[in-house]
């Protein structure tokens, strides 16, 4: 932002704007509060004259009445006075007023007539004072009330004193009830109570000549004390006699305390002749309310609030948009940045990518991109994905049309084509195969496709190692014996050498138990060891009979191993197997007797050391038992040889018939047999072979009849080889021959 510097400045700017509007207002309310205080005073100070003169007015009514009384009458008694004087209320109505009376007017030959008159009346001691000579004089004669003060004042010569005579002129040359200047008052003897001013209000007789005067005695301060009243004007006053205030001419002071007032004003004021200045004083003054005097205090202080408020807040308006500034110039980096990571990303990345816009153009394509389709930028950028230079192919070698490819369909159906496999014929004329995938990109309504972005894999290596595996696959398939089972044994999956070796089809193994080609001749003790061995999660190995479908068997050699799924969970087991059928027979041949199918003496041999060096290990009891046919040249000759073979078959499979599993019979040579029973006493061999012997003497043999045959019992003895063992076996054998044939004997007999 280019105002940048400036725009922070701006709190400072409202706040100084706002302390000086705020103090603006502060001034104009100080103004506008004093202005109308001034006038508050001023109007306060009208009243106080107007009160005043009210005071005056009242007192000059009664002297006027006074006067109208007089005139009225040729000869007014003392006691016709005091009645007029005290039905006024004077007492009570005219506060201030210390006395009226009258003073008649005596001339110099006349003064001892009226001193005659008065001592008359009863007092005694009446004389006029001070005894200096006036040519006129007036001397008071009634006054009321009359009180011992006021008394004093009888046979006064009010023209003796200059004020009073003055003050009298005034009055009977206006015709006029007229006020002095300031006089102290006779009768008072307190300095403080003296102050005061008289009215004399003249009185003619006929004749029109000056009879008396009507005067008042005035105290000021009683008369103005209760002017203020509890009025709410708080202003006190001060009344002087003339223009000049001093304390002499000091009139009357409500408050004298009160001095060099911050509110005051002077008003001159004419009374009746006499003219007096009010000086009028406040401090505290006009009752403007406290509210109003706080009031620029007030402006100013909520202005300054206002004025921090509206500041703060631009500034922390101007703080987030600093802050939001700060945050769009991160994310413009950080979106830079990844953008510049994107673009790495887009250019590292294995994946061919191409960009094409809304007309099929290309605009973007990525390293990989030029790298698959061995092309520069400058060739790539601008073109169309059906340029003549890219010939492309499906996976059988047909013609991919322009039309039918991934960019195309997109744009014609506005849906993502993934997988597509496509063989390109480059401008060098060599075929790549790709994986194709391509994804719509949509404008903001998500109606109309903006662009597509191609992405594909080079996967010629790919697919042929893909095929490379199919056919070792198929192979395997054809040649190997491969089943799966689930955890319970059931068939999942079969090869293709499985079927053809069971006699089955796939359907018909699929979902079946594995045990549909179990050998019934297996025993289950194998399969028992099987599961044990797979359970644990190991692999099994080892040769087994199997059934094929049309009841004949083969057998196999089996690797039986557990199956895991990609998350390592066990979930069934797979068998690897080879056919050794061929190899098996071949076994058997050479471990078997010709004749009778038993054990031959080389197997005997075998399983009689394996038996011995186990009963050596493990200390278990192990006997042998020997066999010899009763007789029997006589059968080869009276029926022949051939006869005597098919004896020696049915003695075989008679005795194989009633041994246990783990019993190993075999023929020891001519048609003598040996039979070795594991874990078997002596006792126990010599009860199984009593039991044989007589299985053969009620056996009814074809073409021969009844046979017999004697038995020789040895049971295994520490140090025992298989000769000593014979031996003993060999020796019992004898002695049954020896005893009467069609006997038993043990070692021990
Ligand atoms: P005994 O044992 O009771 O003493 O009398 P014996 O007649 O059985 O006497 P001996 O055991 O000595 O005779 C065995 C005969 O068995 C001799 C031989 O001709 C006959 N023999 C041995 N092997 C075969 C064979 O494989 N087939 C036939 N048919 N006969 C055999
Ligand atoms: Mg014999
Ligand atoms: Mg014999």
């Amino acid at each position: 932002m280019k105002n940048n510097k400036f725009v922070h400045l701006l709190p400072s700017f409202i706040f100084l704007c706002g302390i000086f509007i705020t103090l603006f207002i502060g001034l104009l309310s100080k103004k506008w509060l004093e202005e109308n205080e001034s006038l508050r005073f001023k109007t306060a100070s009208e009243q106080i004259i107007t009160l005043v003169k009210q005071r005056l007015q009242e007192n000059i009514q009664l002297i006027q009445s006074a006067v109208s009384f007089m005139e009225a009458s040729e000869n007014v008694t003392r006691d016709e006075w005091q009645t007029f004087i005290l039905t006024q209320g004077l007492i009570d109505k005219f506060q201030g007023i210390q006395g009226v009376g009258y003073a008649q007017f005596v001339t110099e030959e006349n003064k001892n007539i009226l001193i005659e008159q008065m001592k008359n009346e009863g007092f005694k001691n009446f004389n006029i004072f001070p005894d200096q000579q006036t040519k006129d004089a007036f001397v008071s004669i009634f006054i009321e009330p009359f009180t011992t003060e006021n008394m004093r004042i009888l046979g006064f010569n009010m023209a003796s004193e200059s004020i009073r005579r003055n003050t009298i002129e005034k009055a009977f040359s206006t015709k006029e009830p007229a006020l002095s200047s300031k006089i102290e008052l006779v009768q008072e003897k307190d300095f403080d109570e003296k102050a005061g001013f008289a009215i004399f209000a003249p009185l003619f007789d006929e004749n029109s000549q000056p009879k008396g005067v009507i005067f008042a005695g005035i105290k000021v301060k009683k008369l103005f004390e209760n002017v203020l009243g509890a009025r709410y004007i708080k202003i006190d006053f001060e009344i002087y006699d003339t223009q000049d205030m001093n304390k002499k001419t000091k009139l009357y002071d409500s408050n004298p305390k009160l001095q060099n007032t911050r509110l005051n004003g002077y008003k001159k004021v004419s009374f009746h002749g006499n003219e007096w200045t009010f000086y009028f004083k406040s401090n505290i003054g006009l009752d403007i309310g406290n509210i109003n005097k706080i009031i620029p205090l007030l402006s100013v202080f909520i202005g300054f609030l206002i004025t921090l408020f509206f500041s703060l807040w631009v500034r922390s308006l101007l703080n987030t948009r600093q802050e939001a500034y700060k945050i769009i110039k991160e994310k413009t980096k950080q979106i830079e940045h990844s953008e510049m990571q994107i673009r790495s990303i887009f250019q590292a990345m294995q994946e061919g990518i191409i960009v094409q816009n809304a007309d099929g153009e290309i605009i973007e394509c990525n390293l990989a991109a030029q790298e698959i389709l061995k092309a520069n930028m400058e060739d790539i950028i601008g073109k169309t994905s059906d340029d003549p230079k890219w010939q492309a192919i499906y996976e059988d070698g047909a013609h991919f049309p322009p039309e039918k490819r991934p960019a195309k369909m997109v744009f014609q159906t506005k849906q993502a084509q993934e997988n597509v496999i496509m063989g390109i014929i480059r401008e060098d004329g060599t075929k790549v195969w790709v994986m194709v995938n391509a994804q719509p990109i949509f404008d903001d309504t998500f109606t109309n496709v903006n662009s597509v972005v191609i992405t594909f894999n080079d996967i010629t290596d790919f697919r042929a190692s893909k095929k490379e595996l199919e056919q070792y696959v198929a192979l395997v398939d054809a040649n190997v014996i491969i089943s799966s089972t689930d955890l319970e044994g059931t068939i999942t999956e079969v090869s293709e050498a499985f079927c053809r070796i069971s006699g089955y089809t796939k359907e018909e193994l699929i979902g079946k138990n594995h045990n549909i080609v179990r050998h019934e001749e297996m025993p289950d003790s194998l399969y028992k060891e099987l599961w044990e061995v797979i359970s644990e999660d190991k692999s099994w190995h080892g040769e087994m009979k199997n059934r094929r479908k049309d009841g004949s068997d083969y057998w196999v050699d089996a690797v039986i191993s557990p199956r895991y799924n990609e998350d390592g969970d066990k979930i069934g087991y797979i068998a690897i197997r080879q056919d050794i059928t061929d190899k098996k027979y071949i076994e058997e041949l050479s471990v078997t007797d010709r004749l009778t199918g038993i054990y031959n003496r080389l197997k005997l041999d075998e399983f009689f050391e394996h038996q011995l060096s186990f009963v050596k290990r493990h200390n278990e009891p192990f006997s042998i038992i020997i066999a010899d046919i009763d007789k029997f040249k006589a059968v080869n000759d009276n029926f022949g040889h051939q006869v005597g073979d098919e004896v020696l078959k049915e003695f075989s499979t008679l005795i194989k018939a009633n041994l246990r599993e783990e019993d190993v019979f075999g023929r020891w040579g001519g048609e003598e047999f040996l039979i070795l029973l594991p874990a078997t006493s002596l006792g126990g061999a010599k009860v199984l072979a009593e039991k044989l012997r007589k299985l053969i003497e009620e056996n009814n043999f074809s073409h021969v009849g009844h046979k017999t045959s004697s038995f020789g019992v040895a049971s295994y003895q520490s140090l025992d080889d298989a000769k000593t063992m014979v031996a003993r076996a060999d020796a019992a054998l004898y002695k049954a021959k020896s005893n009467g044939r069609n006997l038993v004997m043990t070692q021990e007999d």
